[in-house]
């Protein structure tokens, strides 16, 4: 099997060693890619450093046309990229599609975005000291952005950073997950079509050990990272003083109230608990439901998740595939039989396959389970009975983590009530917290990170303000 090659500066290179991929279901292996030296990935740092002046002059309309090429060519090569993607995670291949289509929208907003943006005339004569002054306010790029990206959307996420950073002007370091580098090796080839300049982009799968070298780098000075939250906020603490987003973990809640449509919510939570084996920052983990119709909603739950085709990831029909490894899958297997010792009930699941989990429903667990405080990033959920809308978002609320909650009402007042009260960085009204359009801003707060990703959002976190004020008009 050949080694894929990395990207070093907009080139393909080889360098000293070999990570190899494989695929959660059998353990087969799937492709290799090849691993950068400690020069190397210093000659990808220099070429960033060095290109950046040239990267932020770039005209907007060849920036445009570089990520509408991306955006094309990776719809031309959807199948292709979704088989790899569902190879190397494990997810299944509707899921695959389904991400790929969206890192085609992803490009095609970044290119749409940067032609929109540019620079602001603000008058400065509202105060008689300022009188004959205007300002000029452009953003300009804080300077080569490190994107570093977690396993389990192993394109769209490198996407949602490499898109704005060429969307603003910036060069761009792309450090893969380990488990799935070959979607954004791909990626790179796709982007090594666009004439970019060279050095304004490089994908260096280094091992963790090494990604301290580009972490600390003073030549970069953004630091985007989507991962888990220890290992995030360690990255932030080393680098104080650099711009950092974290796009951290959750156990996102999902609230039915008495007015909801039952079946709909039913059928909803079912499905965005367990796509992807429960594997995404914002998958359903706590069901926090109204007692008035709980009863009522667990009676259509059960069948929902029951019927949902866990399988084979290859299969086009199967929903639900496995974890990103047999360990991940005991973890998740561990910390359900520590909630059943705790009183919990098994509804429906609770086994594992190697590396797959069944859908699991829990009623009764004790509040301070793992299951019901961490983020379990399995396919389980955690059923909790509440008396009415004050309690179930409190109930939301009671979580260190804070990205987005769902709401199934139909009721206005409640809708723009969870906007203000809920503590997350996104309320869905009438669906599951799961919902993520590209375009719109997305992020948490407390324990779930700081900083914006969504096209315009992370175009300005990866920039400033700058002012240029002219006198005497
Ligand atoms: P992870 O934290 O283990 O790894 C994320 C990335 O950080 C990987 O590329 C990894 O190699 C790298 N990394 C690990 N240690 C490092 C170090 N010392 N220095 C530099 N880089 C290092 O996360 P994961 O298991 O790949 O992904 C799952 C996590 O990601 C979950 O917690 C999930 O909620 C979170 N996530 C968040 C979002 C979001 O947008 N908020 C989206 C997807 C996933």
């Amino acid at each position: 099997m050949d080694v894929r090659p990395f990207w070093l500066a907009g080139r393909p290179a080889t360098g000293d060693g070999e990570l190899t991929v494989t695929n959660p279901v059998d353990d087969r292996v799937v492709g290799r890619a090849s691993v950068p030296t400690a020069e190397q990935v210093e000659q990808a740092v220099a070429a960033a450093d060095a290109v950046q002046k040239e990267a932020a002059a770039l005209p907007v309309h060849v920036r445009a046309e570089a990520l509408a090429h991306v955006s094309r060519r990776l719809a031309e090569r959807a199948d292709e990229i979704a088989r790899l993607i569902s190879a190397e995670n494990g997810k299944p291949i509707f899921w695959a599609r389904a991400e790929v289509a969206r890192a085609v929208a992803t490009f095609r907003f970044a290119a749409e975005e940067t032609r929109r943006s540019g620079a602001e005339v603000q008058r400065l004569d509202t105060e008689p000291a300022a009188a004959g002054r205007i300002a000029y306010v452009t953003r300009v790029p804080h300077g080569p952005v490190l994107a570093i990206t977690p396993f389990n959307f192993p394109l769209n996420l490198v996407a949602h950073k490499v898109a704005p950073a060429i969307a603003v002007g910036a060069p761009v370091i792309v450090k893969p997950a380990p488990a799935t580098p070959l979607s954004a090796l791909l990626l790179g080839e796709i982007l090594a079509e666009t004439g970019l300049p060279e050095g304004m982009f490089s994908v260096l799968p280094v091992p963790n050990d090494r990604a301290a070298a580009l972490v600390e780098d003073p030549r970069l000075p953004v630091v985007s990272f989507t991962g888990s939250a220890p290992v995030g906020y360690a990255i932030g603490d080393r680098v104080p003083r650099k711009h950092v987003t974290l796009e951290l973990g959750g156990n996102a809640a999902a609230i039915v109230l008495a007015d909801a449509d039952l079946d709909f919510a039913a059928a909803r939570i079912a499905l965005f608990s367990n796509y992807q084996a429960g594997q995404s920052c914002i998958a359903v983990q706590r069901v926090i439901v109204e007692d008035a119709v709980y009863d009522a909603f667990v009676e259509r739950l059960i069948p929902a998740v029951n019927a949902l085709v866990v399988g084979d990831p290859a299969d086009e029909k199967t929903q639900v595939g496995p974890l990103v490894s047999t360990a991940a899958a005991e973890r998740v297997e561990q910390w359900v039989a520590e909630a059943v010792e705790g009183g919990a009930k098994v509804l429906t699941g609770g086994t594992r396959d190697g590396a797959t989990y069944a859908p699991t429903v829990l009623a009764d667990a004790p509040a301070d389970a793992k299951v019901c405080r961490e983020e379990v990033f399995g396919p389980v959920m955690v059923l909790q009975r509440v008396a009415g809308v004050d309690e179930a978002f409190a109930a939301a609320n009671d979580s260190a983590y804070g990205l987005q909650a769902g709401v199934f009402t139909r009721s206005l007042d409640i809708a723009f009530r969870a906007n203000r009260e809920l503590q997350v960085g996104g309320v869905i009204i009438g669906d599951v917290p799961s919902y993520r359009a590209d375009q719109m801003p997305y992020g948490g707060i407390k324990d779930s990170g700081v900083g914006r990703e969504g096209l315009r959002s992370a175009m300005a976190d990866y920039t400033y303000d700058k002012v240029m004020v002219l006198t005497g008009l």
